[in-house]
């Protein structure tokens, strides 16, 4: 991993304008973050949305829009991709971050996919500190979210293993 400071936001767009070819669907950006800068691989996080994006696309084949929604808190991103897809049965949600997991049935067997994107996911999310969840309903849509500490978070885990330490409000861009 490289890790450096990210701006969320702008990577989000970066990696929206590489799906701006599908006609079929519309994507919204909600961003309501103050602070956005995150430590990260860039690559990698953006190996996560390339994934979590086309998946809400392409599990939406009738088109429909997919919304991205930035929200900040303290410590935290969180970051969501809403579909209004096919969505995904119950008995199969805690299987998905399997290697090789795919959900077998007439709809979703039209879909192409090798069934690694999301334990990839997992794998990066989980190596930045973050977490990552999905909610489904069958026929109405699927939101996956994953969280993100601030890269203020990680100056303070450094500097809080001696002494007390003073975190300024803004993100350290100069880094
Ligand atoms: P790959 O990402 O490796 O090209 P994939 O998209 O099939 O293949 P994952 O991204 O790991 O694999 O997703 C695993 C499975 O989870 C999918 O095959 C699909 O069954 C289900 N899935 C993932 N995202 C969605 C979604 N937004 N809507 C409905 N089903 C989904
Ligand atoms: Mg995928």
């Amino acid at each position: 991993y490289q890790m450096e400071p990210v701006r969320l936001s702008e990577l989000v767009i970066d990696v929206l304008a590489r799906f701006c070819a599908d006609q079929n669907h519309k994507i919204r950006i909600i961003d309501e973050t103050i602070h956005d800068s995150i430590l990260g691989d860039a690559g990698r996080i953006e190996q996560v949305f390339t994934n979590l994006v086309g998946n809400a696309m392409k599990f939406s084949p009738g088109g429909g829009e997919v919304e991205i929604r930035l929200v900040g808190n303290e410590d935290h991103i969180l970051i969501q991709i809403l579909d209004h897809g096919m969505g995904i049965p119950e008995s199969e949600l805690k299987k998905l971050f399997t290697k090789f997991h795919r959900v077998d049935n007439s709809e979703q067997r039209k879909v192409g996919g090798t069934g690694l994107g999301l334990a990839i996911s997992r794998e990066i999310i989980g190596d930045h500190k973050g977490e990552i969840w999905i909610e489904s309903e069958e026929g109405i849509g699927t939101t996956v979210s994953f969280t993100l500490p601030l890269e203020k978070k990680h100056a303070e885990w450094q500097t809080t293993k001696g002494k007390v330490a003073i975190i300024e409000d803004e993100p350290n861009v100069a880094m």
